[in-house]
């Protein structure tokens, strides 16, 4: 995911490229697949404006029953790569002024005009990586009792003498419990 933008950064303000996407990519889990999409680049004043559209199945586990399975996210990403040498010149280039180096250090493009979309895909990646991802909508979780899992069930339940439920359920469950003792 890396591009010369020489020339880009020679041609005038306003100046685009645009480039199909579909790469492998070290994410912050393990891709199932490529990601897949479009990348434009945009001539700016200052540098080349990023803007990634794209869609990759991230490995993830199911957070009720455990189960892996392939998630697929979206990433829609936009970001300011500024130079670090004039292309004409060949001179280092300061920041531009009201940029903040801590927040946009790591999107510049190097001496050799490269630009490298790795790190901004990451991040994108990690924001977009679902927090409780869930193999199913109804996804029916774990027996409690003996951990079966009560998707893969074909009666109603695993045989045991509880309500298959959420586990966040589970306070409840107790109280229930209780009550009926
Ligand atoms: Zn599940
Ligand atoms: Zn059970």
């Amino acid at each position: 995911m890396r591009y010369n933008v020489a020339q880009l950064l020679k041609d005038q303000t306003g100046s685009a490229r645009s480039y199909e996407l579909n790469e492998d990519l070290d994410g912050p889990a393990p891709l199932e697949g490529l990601v897949r999409g479009q990348v434009w680049l945009l001539r700016t004043h200052h540098g080349i404006l990023v803007r990634a559209e794209a869609e990759t199945p991230l490995a993830v586990t199911c957070s009720r029953c455990l189960a892996n399975f392939a998630a697929p996210v979206g990433l829609t990403v936009e970001e300011e790569f500024f130079p670090v040498i004039d292309v004409d010149t060949g001179r280092g280039v300061p920041m531009p002024e009201g940029v903040d180096e801590d927040a946009n250090g790591e999107f510049r493009i190097d001496a050799n005009h490269t630009l490298d979309l790795t790190e901004m895909l990451r991040q994108c990646m990690i924001t977009a990586t679902p927090m409780k991802p869930l193999c199913q909508p109804q996804c029916r979780g774990l027996c409690l009792e003996c951990g079966a899992n009560l998707n893969s069930l074909k009666s109603e339940a695993c045989g045991c003498d509880v309500v298959p439920r959420d586990p966040r359920w589970g306070a409840l469950a107790e109280l229930l419990q209780q009550k009926r003792v």
